[in-house]
């Protein structure tokens, strides 16, 4: 698994900026912590990274840097539905990037185009999933969390090897120094707002934790003099099993270490049943806690969502719902939180 946190024993008690009814939940979540108190360690960092304000598109396809893969592991377990790997590549702060950007990766080979003529392929882009100080806090590499895309015949119900993505099974079945052509770094959806004291609330399906992983380290993991984290940070993980769970020994351990700040919970669609008793997806654990939810982004909190397209219907009618059973106009408050730019979509 990948987890680079090392565990001990300290004390919790940071306060967040929220309702009395988000803070009564911290209050009572840090006595049942209290047993199991433990903290991670930070980890020192080359803050020389701290002064790259946003690049953008520093390597582009007629431009490409080329990195090197250190590892590829699969981080899903044996039960879950497909594979996601967890790649580490060597970049030597050539190529900086801040939380919640992306990398484009160009995969080896051509393909005949609709015109008919052989180009080479396109740029596809994968979530960062390291902080820009990467998995050994040194700023040399940057990872990506990938899935591989698999191709399903509707009629035989079998794989079709010839149909299968062509850069995440190029990622994924990569091997130790192998060249990797990438582009970017690209993205400004999915920043950290500046104040350290927000409230941030995640939602992811899937691959969509990556970028979420990048904040978590940067809040939790790094000694950053610049960026001390006082907020809350709220994970919504929706995956179909337990075997589907990405980053979780992480994660457990965050939650563990500060009760108060770190609040994880996982929709598991195929082990768990919502309150109607269908199956348990991403807006009716979000739903769960709706109460809390609006009350922290009626006060500012700031909301996440990616993964694939597909979660973002549900969640949108979830919240319209929502709103309706409080009175409150969805269209008006909804344009609300985008005009303050509380609301961050990046879905693929
Ligand atoms: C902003 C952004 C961030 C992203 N972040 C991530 C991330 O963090 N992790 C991640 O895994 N992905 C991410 N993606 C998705 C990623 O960019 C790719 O789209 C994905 O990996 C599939 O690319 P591929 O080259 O493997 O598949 P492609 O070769 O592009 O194929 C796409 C799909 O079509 C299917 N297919 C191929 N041929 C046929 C055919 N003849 N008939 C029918 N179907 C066919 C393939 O099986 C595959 O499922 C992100 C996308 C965006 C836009």
């Amino acid at each position: 698994m990948v987890a680079v946190a090392s565990v001990q024993r300290s004390s919790v008690g940071q306060v967040f900026a929220a309702k009395p009814a988000a803070r009564r939940v911290a209050a009572s979540r840090r006595v049942l912590a209290q047993a199991a108190s433990t903290s991670v360690k930070r980890a020192d960092v080359p803050l020389e990274l701290e002064e790259i304000g946003l690049p953008m598109n520093t390597f582009g396809p007629k431009n490409p840097f080329t990195g090197k893969v250190v590892s590829v592991e699969t981080i899903t377990g044996a039960k879950a539905t497909g594979e996601v790997c967890h790649i580490i590549i060597q970049t030597d702060k050539k190529i900086p990037f801040v939380e919640g950007q992306s990398y484009g990766v160009i995969p080896p080979g051509t393909k005949i185009n609709s015109k008919g003529k052989e180009v080479p392929h396109g740029t596809r882009l994968y979530s960062i999933a390291s902080t820009r100080y990467g998995d050994n806090f040194d700023g040399m590499t940057a990872s990506l969390c990938v899935r591989r895309a698999v191709y399903v015949d509707p009629e035989t119900g079998k794989e079709d090897p010839a149909k299968k993505g062509i850069c995440s099974n190029f990622l994924c079945d990569a091997k130790v120094g192998q060249e990797i052509t990438m582009t970017g770094p690209t993205g400004k959806v999915l920043l950290l707002p500046e104040d350290p004291n927000a409230v941030i609330i995640c939602v992811a399906t899937g691959t969509g934790i990556a970028p979420f992983r990048t904040f978590w380290r940067r809040m939790f993991m790094e000694n950053v003099p610049n960026y001390k984290f006082t907020g809350l940070f709220w994970m919504f993980m929706g995956v179909a099993n337990s075997d589907n769970k990405l980053y979780d020994d992480e994660m457990q351990a965050l939650a563990a270490a500060y009760p108060d700040q770190f609040r994880l919970d996982y929709a598991l669609s195929r082990e768990q049943k919502n309150v109607r008793g269908g199956k348990m997806y991403i807006q009716d654990k979000v739903e769960e806690y709706s109460d809390e939810v609006f009350d922290l982004l009626n006060n500012g909190a700031h909301i996440y969502f990616c993964g694939l397209k597909g979660m973002m219907p549900g969640i949108l009618e979830m919240l319209e719902r929502v709103a309706k059973s409080k009175g409150i106009n969805y269209e008006e408050w909804f344009e609300g939180l985008k005009h303050k730019n509380q609301v961050h979509v990046e879905v693929y």
